[in-house]
């Protein structure tokens, strides 16, 4: 790739970009942005923390439990599931590393299978994320939607990272790959396919409930692993 043609300086920080100073491939991003935008899906934007997910997640809590018939809902849950139930067998820590990406992405479902991850969790993990990127005074703009799937497979992602000692005493401190890549695309866009409906019909319900801060009761709260 030719540097040469590359941009003076990278649009996010002013780096010159990866190749103009002979770091990779991309004449607009220097190599920093490029990495950024792998691990969290945006060039400039870095993950939302536990702490900025968890209102909405408690509002999104809140509305499934009130909603739990709605067309929409009953069909994400399903597809939730039926993602989680036809991802085949989980790989061994060793082998993921290796998988290309999509087969990365079916072998996390694999595990929270395994992990017996709720799809309820999933689908308000994902609501939760869209009402933080809704509500974010700083947007993903044009990658909002790289964003988004990014972000919600992270943290899906999140509800079954570790091996839990499922293999000998030897490998059960082992850690499967680092949340990054195309691997987070391809299971952010499953997400998306199976939740968008409900996040297209009761987004706005949602925020309202997390805008009007009631908070469910401590005791109510059920969704603390996730976190
Ligand atoms: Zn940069």
């Amino acid at each position: 790739m030719r540097g040469g043609d590359a941009l003076p300086m990278c649009p996010t920080c002013g780096s010159p970009p990866a190749a103009r100073a002979g770091e990779g491939l991309s004449q607009i991003y220097c190599r920093q942005c490029c990495q950024r935008a792998n691990r969290h899906g945006s060039h400039f934007k870095t993950t939302y923390p536990a702490a900025t997910l968890r209102p909405y997640r408690h509002a999104a809590q809140r509305f499934l439990r009130a909603h739990l018939l709605d067309t929409w809902i009953v069909h994400a849950l399903h597809a939730l599931a039926a993602l989680m139930d036809h991802a085949g067998p989980v790989e061994r820590v060793v082998d993921v590393y290796r998988l290309p990406p999509a087969d990365k992405a079916r072998a996390a479902l694999a595990r929270m299978r395994r992990r017996e991850v709720p799809p309820e969790r999933l689908l308000v993990n994902y609501l939760a994320v869209c009402c933080a990127i809704a509500t974010d005074p700083i947007s993903p703009g044009s990658e909002t939607a790289n964003y988004r799937r990014v972000q919600a497979a992270k943290v899906c992602a999140r509800t079954a990272a570790s091996n839990d000692g499922y293999y000998s005493d030897r490998l059960k401190n082992e850690r499967y790959a680092r949340s990054t890549g195309q691997a987070l695309v391809h299971l952010g866009r499953w997400l998306e396919e199976a939740c968008e409906h409900v996040e297209t019909a009761h987004l706005a319900a949602i925020l309202e409930l997390a805008r009007a801060g009631t908070t469910a009761a401590p005791s109510q709260r059920t969704d603390h692993t996730s976190e």
